[in-house]
């Protein structure tokens, strides 16, 4: 009786939400795991998705999932791209950074060896192309080396808040090989008010600065934004900003701001909604750049062998709840 209730609770439920929605229905109890038995099993019946299971609360999607994979850029494919976090330290604190650095967080350094190691593991697992970033990595003095291990075997991205290109360090990076190398600089906005009031007074006529200093030193300039739901006039504002300065559209990165780390709001980011890419910071493996501080993205405390690690990351969707509940250990990677 239990039993066909719930089936009707959940066909209830089910037929009011459109296609790719989620609705929670409550499960009936005393016997929750049975009740979660018959919930996946009805969802596998009639092509509906069991999304989770949380204090006796089941999510359902209705329909399956699309897979977001499909029609992604070959060098968008999971474990094509490597991440590393040279560092988690900051020379400044951005009210959003979603790792959480800033002048006082821990250094946590990859280190060199560990970072020749990991280009060189990545060229055999298939990895095209590395992407260098923090923290800042311009306040590390071995920064040529960090880089130039990776150049020496792949087309590698430098990170930076640009704010840093001068005196020794620019010395630094004029050394660096500009054929493989791009810098991707941090500018959030057209005028100093919407990035400063983030990042700090002054720091967008650094960065501002600096584009124009690595520019001018021949290297390709990617510049990345984050902004919390700009209206579509304050972007081509933007744009518009972005071509004066000699920035390319496909150099142009405007992403949503992801409520990690310090964010307060934004975008919510988890295992289930973001393609993985696979990161590696001192401290393990993780599923995405933008969750290398957070321990529910964790994929594994074990960076070597590196193959070893991206396998640990599934190819397509992440698993489901009712795939987990299919895994002795209910854990996130395939055992
Ligand atoms: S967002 Fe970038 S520049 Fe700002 S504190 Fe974080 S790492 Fe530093």
């Amino acid at each position: 009786m239990v039993t066909s209730t719930l089936i009707l609770d959940l066909v209830e439920a089910m037929i009011v939400v459109p296609r790719g929605q989620t609705v929670e229905v409550p499960l009936r109890g005393p016997d929750l795991k049975g009740d979660q038995a018959l919930v996946t099993a009805w969802c596998l019946r009639t092509g509906n998705e069991l999304v989770e299971v949380n204090n006796g609360v089941a999510t359902l999607r209705r329909g399956l999932r699309q897979n977001p994979l499909v029609g992604l850029a070959p060098n968008q494919v999971p474990g094509t791209r490597l991440w590393m976090y040279t560092n988690f330290d900051c020379n400044l604190a951005c009210d959003y950074c979603c790792v959480r650095s800033s002048p006082r967080a821990e250094r946590r350094a990859l280190g060199v060896d560990r970072v020749r190691r990991l280009a060189n593991e990545a060229v055999a697992a298939g990895v095209v192309e590395l992407v260098l970033t923090g923290g800042e990595p311009f306040l590390l003095p071995d920064i040529e080396e960090l880089v130039e291990a990776c150049t020496s075997v792949l087309p590698t991205t430098l990170l930076t808040n640009g704010m840093l290109l001068h005196g020794r360090r620019l010395e630094r990076l004029r050394r660096m090989d500009r054929e493989r190398l791009a810098l991707q600089i941090s500018l959030d906005s057209p005028t100093p008010g919407l990035h400063d009031s983030h990042r700090g007074a002054g720091s967008w006529a650094r960065a501002v600065e600096g584009i124009r200093t690595a520019q001018s030193e021949g290297f390709r300039v990617r510049v990345a934004a984050t902004l919390d739901g700009p209206r579509s006039d304050e972007l081509a504002e933007f744009r518009e900003f972005l071509h004066h300065l000699g920035i390319r559209s496909e150099d142009q990165v405007i992403r949503a701001l992801a409520h990690r780390g310090l964010a307060d709001k934004g975008l919510e980011l988890t295992v289930d909604t973001l393609i993985p890419e696979v990161t590696v910071t001192a401290d393990g493996i993780y599923w995405h750049p933008v969750s290398a501080d957070d321990e529910d993205q964790l994929i594994s405390r074990e960076i070597f062998p590196l193959k070893g690690a991206i396998d640990e990351v599934p190819p397509g969707l992440p698993p489901t709840a009712q795939e987990r509940t299919r895994r002795p250990n209910g854990s996130l990677a395939p055992s």
